[in-house]
C-alpha cells in the first residue's frame, strides 16, 4: 500500500521552497548562464546567507547539527523543487557529494571528527569530496580497488590514484576508501579514510574535461594521487574493513537524491516544452503544439515522469518505513529507470526548441552535457539491472551469481 499524502505542513515548507527558488535561484539564472561556477560562489553565497536566515537551508541534516532534519520522503520533495535549477540543491546545501559525506559522518563518525567535520559542512563553511573511483580499475566492481591505506604506527599512509573525485577542487578533505585488509574477503577489504586536502601527498593532478567543459570548484571531477598521504588512524571512518558497508549507506540515500533531483530537471524541462509548444509558430497561427509529433512528446513525457516520480516516493517511503536494506530493489529500479527517463525527457525538450535548444539560452543544454553522466554515477544502468534482475530471480529459484 502506498501512502502518498504530503501532510500540510510539509505543503507549506514546500510552498515556502518554491517562493525561495523563483525569488532568489530562477532569478540568478540568466545572469548566471555559461559562467563558471567559481565566477557565480560569491553570489551563491548571498543566496546561501539569504537561505539560512529563512531556515530553508540543509533540509536533510538531522536538527542536532542545524538542519530541517526531513525524512528522505520529505526531502525527495525538497529535491524535486531545488532540482529546477542548476544550483539549487548547492544553495540549500544537499548537494552530492557533501551530502552524503554528511550522512555518513552523522551515521559513523566519532565525536571529534563530527566536530571536525560535520559540523562545518551541515554549516555550509567548508566543502568535501568522496574519492573511491580509480582509472585503473572498474568502478563498475566496486572491491576492485588498488589504493592501499597500510598501518604504521598511529598512522594510516595511502598510495593510490583516484578520478572523478567531484568536487575536490576547492574542498577541505576528501573521504577516500583505500584498502585496509587486503588478504579479507572481497567486502571486507576496504575502509573510508578522512584525508584533509592540505595533507602532504595529496596531489590535485587536474580537473578533467567533461563533454568540453572543465568545471570548478563544486561543479568539478578530478583526479587526484595519493602519494604517502599520511592521516592518523583516527581519521578513518567506522571501523576498519567496514568501507563497503558504509558505501552502502551512502549511497542509497544518494541516488533517492539523484533521482528526485532529476525529476526537478525533468519538471523544468518538460515545463519549457510546452511553453515553446504553445507559442512557437510553424506556420502563421499554427504553433508547434498543433503538431501530433508534438503532442506524443508531450504526452509520453508526462506518463514516464509521473511513473519515475511514484516509483521514487515508493522507494523512499520504503526507506523511511523498512529500512535500506528492504528497498534495494525499489532503489535499483528507480536509479536506471529515472535516469533515463531524464535523458528522454531532456532530448525531446532540446528537439521541440530547434537550434535554440541547443543553445545556453535555456538551461536545457547544460543538463543535456552534464546529466548525461547520470546513466554511469552510483552504478551504471547494466549494474543495477543486473542486480535487481537476479534477486528477483533468486525468487524463483535461480541463484544467479554476479559476474566477476
Ligand atoms: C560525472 C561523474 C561524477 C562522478 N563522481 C564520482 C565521485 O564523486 N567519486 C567517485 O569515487 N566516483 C565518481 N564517479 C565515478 C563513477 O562512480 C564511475 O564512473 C562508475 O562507477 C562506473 O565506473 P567506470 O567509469 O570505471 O566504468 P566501468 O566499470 O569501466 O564500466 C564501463 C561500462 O561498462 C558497462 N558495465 C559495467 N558493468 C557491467 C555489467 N555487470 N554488465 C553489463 N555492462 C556493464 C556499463 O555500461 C559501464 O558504463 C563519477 C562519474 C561521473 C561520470
Amino acid at each position: 500500500m502506498f501512502d502518498f499524502e504530503v501532510s500540510a505542513e510539509m505543503q507549506a515548507l514546500l510552498g515556502r521552497y518554491r517562493d525561495f527558488m523563483d525569488r532568489e535561484v530562477h532569478a540568478l539564472e540568466a545572469s548566471a548562464a555559461g559562467r563558471s561556477f567559481s565566477s557565480l560562489e560569491p553570489e551563491l553565497a548571498k543566496v546561501r546567507d539569504r537561505a539560512r536566515a529563512e531556515r530553508l537551508f540543509a533540509p536533510q541534516v538531522p536538527k542536532e547539527h542545524g538542519g530541517l532534519g526531513l525524512s528522505f520522503r520529505e526531502h525527495a520533495l525538497v529535491s524535486e523543487v531545488l532540482g529546477r535549477s542548476p544550483v539549487g540543491h548547492y544553495v540549500m546545501n544537499c548537494q552530492a557529494p557533501d551530502a552524503g559525506n554528511m550522512e555518513i559522518l552523522h551515521l559513523f563518525g566519532t565525536a571529534e571528527q563530527k566536530a571536525r567535520y560535520l559540523s562545518p559542512l551541515a554549516r555550509g563553511e567548508i566543502r568535501s569530496c568522496f574519492s573511491m573511483t580509480e582509472p585503473e580499475n572498474a568502478g563498475s566492481n566496486p572491491t576492485w580497488l588498488s589504493t592501499q591505506a597500510v598501518r604504521d604506527g598511529d598512522s594510516y599512509v595511502i598510495d593510490g590514484h583516484k578520478w572523478f573525485t567531484t568536487s575536490a577542487d576547492g574542498a577541505t578533505f576528501a573521504v577516500v576508501m583505500a584498502v585496509t585488509q587486503p588478504d579479507a574477503p572481497p567486502y571486507a577489504r576496504a575502509s573510508m579514510i578522512l584525508v584533509p586536502t592540505d595533507t602532504p601527498g595529496f596531489e590535485h593532478v587536474r580537473k578533467i574535461s567533461i563533454m568540453g567543459h572543465q568545471g570548478s570548484g563544486w561543479a568539478s571531477h578530478s583526479e587526484i594521487r595519493y602519494r604517502a598521504c599520511r592521516v592518523p588512524v583516527q581519521n578513518r571512518l567506522g571501523d576498519e574493513g567496514a568501507g563497503f558497508m558504509i558505501a552502502q549507506e551512502r549511497l542509497g540515500p544518494g541516488r533517492i537524491h539523484h533521482c528526485m533531483r532529476w525529476m526537478g530537471i525533468c519538471e523544468r524541462a518538460f515545463e519549457l516544452m510546452c511553453q515553446y509548444a504553445a507559442k512557437r509558430e510553424v506556420a502563421p497561427g499554427k504553433p508547434l503544439g498543433t503538431r501530433q509529433m508534438v503532442q506524443d512528446f508531450i504526452a509520453e513525457s508526462r506518463a514516464e515522469i509521473d511513473a519515475a516520480k511514484l516509483l521514487i516516493h515508493h522507494a523512499a517511503w520504503k526507506i523511511d518505513k523498512q529500512g535500506q536494506y528492504e528497498a534495494r530493489n525499489e532503489v535499483s529500479a528507480i536509479k536506471f529507470y529515472a535516469a533515463n527517463v531524464l535523458q528522454r525527457v531532456l532530448d525531446r525538450a532540446i528537439q521541440v526548441h530547434g537550434g535554440l535548444g541547443v543553445t545556453d539560452d535555456t538551461p536545457l543544454a547544460a543538463w543535456w552535457v552534464h546529466e548525461r553522466a547520470a546513466r554511469i554515477y552510483d552504478g551504471p544502468d547494466e549494474v543495477h539491472k543486473s542486480a535487481l534482475a537476479r534477486r528477483i530471480l533468486k525468487q524463483h529459484g535461480l541463484v544467479v551469481k554476479a559476474e566477476g
